[in-house]
């Protein structure tokens, strides 16, 4: 039967009742969702070649009989099984050896003619160490350019790919939304034939050319997207805030420090914005630390002046509470308000959830924080006059967009920040649609965070040290990393440290845990009572990753360091350092590439973000090609910074296209891509 794309993957002959259940949970029900779970990389097994003509290090795929294969138990490590084998072909014969998998005796019988890929070695002669197999001539597992996907417990890669190639045939139903025009003059290939081709290219061209046209699709539809915001936003209009003078300088006079000179810069385009019959449209970006929120609250301040209502939208409701509470110290807690789960206060009253629309109709001037949902839901945004998006790569582009979308005859002003290092000039094409400002610089006297690769010999070491330190009352951040896919809120890693730290070596130290699983008010509860030191070791997920400012935590220790991208490990790295102590960070690695060392020593060099981005790109190897997630790179899933050309070209269509046809009414397909895309309702 002919596979189509809206078949559920169930339908997939071999894949298993738990492969469905586990793709599941990773999103991926059908087969368009199957074929949109793309390799992270590849090996190129592509050149077959015979036995005798091997040398070291080739990778290759071999192609041979099976003389003889046996399984033993090892020697020295009794759970570890060998199965040994060889093969033979008219040139020669070739040994082989299997770690750990010792049903290979069944499938790879004798006489079996098979296909076998991966690096050759010498161990007293040539051969194969855990190579891949199929019946000879498949080409499935072997002979071609292999296809490796990212993996969650209890999904093998080889029933992943063989469904993945029982799926393929449906990709021809991928329908082309591309215009003519485009395809052809930036020589891309069809999305069907990408679709396949990225999964199982036949030759290196091929591949690549799979990989451009999917990063022009994503880069292309954010560019319409922005293009269509541009033109949008010169027929709005927003309420004027004229410059007060006089509120800006008694702002800065109550200050505890002088503001950086990229804090001033900022501070008046935003001001200047602010004045414009227009609706601002900009993005603050500052490494971690810079001190965006200082910025965010002088731009605030002038609108309370003026009697206007704000909205502070925080991607966590942790970082709501914690924004409230540095806003209501910056502007005083009269007009600022807090609308969390648990919260619904302004001021220093509480309301109940119902009253408090109407009240904060009533109010004059006022700057509420909250979670995006719970302002968007329970408060209709279109009436505030600034709307403010703290750490706005944490937010998709669509939840940006329908901010822009609701208002119509009164748009607010949109002031967005986020910590992403990109430099201008990349920014400004990325992102559009929006007028940028940086923060280049840090505040002064900060000290650089000390940062070490900790390996497994010196860790022992390491945490006896972090106790003594504990003991004398420092504070400190241990962070896990996801190490199953399924495992999405990060439950299972933390509560395992937890327990075998407190067993052992901070048995009877107050510690606690951190995880996405805990309902709000746990959370904040155990956040709480880190700020107070009543626990000195919080055990977390990367939830903290984002924003937590509690200047008194001295160290952050990362675990399983390698398998954070370097924009992540910076992030985590933030959230000490903030204050007048010196602060420390250590990774520590489970296992240690080449490549990840490379990342690690990276980090422990410098403590710049707009260095450590830059490096982050150099140090992805050709094999490693869609990365966004570990990159730290914003809303693209293919496209990565060293795309900026791509970027341009696709804003060059973008912007030609919607001048010329405004509504796309002549691209129905490319319209509805769009809609579906970013839940765009005015292109109706
Ligand atoms: P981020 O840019 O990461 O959001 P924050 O706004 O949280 O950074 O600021 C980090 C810390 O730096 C805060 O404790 C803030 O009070 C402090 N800070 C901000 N600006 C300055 C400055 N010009 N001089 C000294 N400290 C500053
Ligand atoms: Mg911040």
């Amino acid at each position: 039967m002919a596979a189509h794309l809206s078949d559920s993957i169930a339908s997939l002959p071999g894949i298993g009742t738990q492969g469905v259940r586990i793709l599941k949970t990773l999103g991926v029900v059908s087969l368009r969702d199957l074929l949109y779970y793309v390799p992270f990389r590849y090996d190129d097994f592509s050149t077959i070649k015979s036995i005798a003509s091997l040398r070291v290090g080739d990778t290759v795929t071999v192609e041979g009989t099976i003389k003889t294969i046996n399984s033993r138990r090892s020697w020295k490590r009794k759970k570890l099984s060998l199965t040994e084998a060889t093969i033979e072909d008219a040139t020669g014969t070739l040994s082989v050896l299997w770690f750990n998998q010792p049903y290979l005796e069944e499938t790879l019988k004798p006489k079996t003619k098979v296909a076998l890929a991966g690096t050759v070695e010498y161990r007293q002669g040539l051969i194969l160490v855990n190579p891949l197999h199929e019946p000879a001539g498949q080409h499935i597992h072997t002979g071609r350019i292999v296809p490796i996907y990212g993996l969650t417990k209890g999904l093998a890669m080889r029933r992943l790919r063989s469904a993945m190639e029982k799926a393929l045939p449906a990709a021809r139903e991928f329908v082309e939304w591309l215009p003519r025009d485009v395809q052809t003059s930036e020589s891309l290939p069809g999305l069907s034939e990408a679709m396949k081709a990225i999964h199982f290219p036949d030759t290196r061209d091929t591949l690549d050319a799979a990989v451009a046209r999917l990063k022009f699709d994503e880069v292309f539809l954010h560019q319409l997207l922005f293009a269509d915001v541009r033109r949008e936003r010169r027929r709005l209009k927003a309420k004027v805030f004229s410059f007060d003078q006089v509120k800006a300088k008694d702002f800065l006079t109550r200050l505890p420090f002088t503001l950086t000179l990229g804090q001033k810069k900022a501070a008046w385009d935003i001001l200047r914005d602010l004045s414009q019959i227009h609706p601002m449209n900009r993005l603050l970006e500052g490494d971690v630390g810079s001190g965006k929120t200082v910025v965010a609250a002088m731009a605030i301040a002038q609108i309370l002046e003026k009697r206007g209502k704000v909205a502070y939208l925080a991607p966590t409701e942790i970082l709501a509470l914690q924004q409230h509470t540095t806003l209501c110290r910056l502007l005083g807690e009269d007009h600022v308000g807090l609308l969390t789960h648990a919260y619904c206060r302004l001021g220093t009253v509480d309301f109940k959830r119902d009253d408090f629309e109407k009240q904060i109709k009533k109010q004059k001037g006022c700057c509420v924080v909250g979670t995006h949902a719970l302002l968007g839901d329970r408060l209709p945004l279109p009436f505030f006059d600034l709307i403010v998006i703290d750490e706005q790569h944490r937010f998709g582009v669509a939840q940006r967009h329908a901010l822009l979308e609701r208002q119509k005859d009164h748009a607010p002003h949109l002031l967005s920040m986020t910590a992403t290092p990109i430099p201008r000039s990349l920014a400004l094409t990325i992102y559009g649609d929006l007028d940028v400002s940086c923060l280049t610089e840090m505040p002064k006297g900060r000290k650089p965070i000390a940062t070490a690769i900790v390996l497994q010999d010196q860790q022992e070491g390491m945490w006896k040290h972090l106790r003594g330190q504990i003991e004398n009352g420092e504070r400190i951040f241990i962070v896990c990393p996801l190490i199953d896919p399924s495992d999405r809120l990060g439950v299972q890693s933390v509560e395992e440290t937890s327990v075998r730290l407190k067993a052992e070596v901070f048995k009877g130290l107050p510690i606690d845990v951190l995880h996405g699983k805990m309902k709000f008010d746990e959370k904040e509860k155990v956040m709480e009572a880190f700020r107070q030191g009543k626990v000195q070791v919080l055990i977390a997920t990367t939830v903290v990753e984002v924003g937590v400012d509690i200047p008194e935590a001295t160290v952050m220790v990362v675990l399983g360091a390698e398998r954070f991208g370097l924009a992540q490990l910076h992030q985590l790295r933030g959230r000490v350092g903030r204050g007048e102590k010196q602060s420390y960070c250590y990774l520590l690695p489970d296992t240690l590439s080449d490549r990840s060392r490379a990342r690690l020593e990276a980090m422990v060099k410098t403590n710049n973000g707009f260095e450590l981005a830059q490096k982050d790109l150099e140090l992805r190897g050709p094999g490693d090609l869609f990365g966004s997630q570990q990159s730290g790179f914003p809303d693209y899933q293919f496209a990565t910074s060293a795309d900026e050309d791509l970027m341009q070209k696709a804003r060059h269509w973008a912007e030609r296209l919607m001048e010329e046809d405004p509504t796309l009414s002549t691209y129905p397909l490319m319209r509805q891509k769009m809609k579906d895309a970013f839940e765009i309702v005015h292109l109706e």
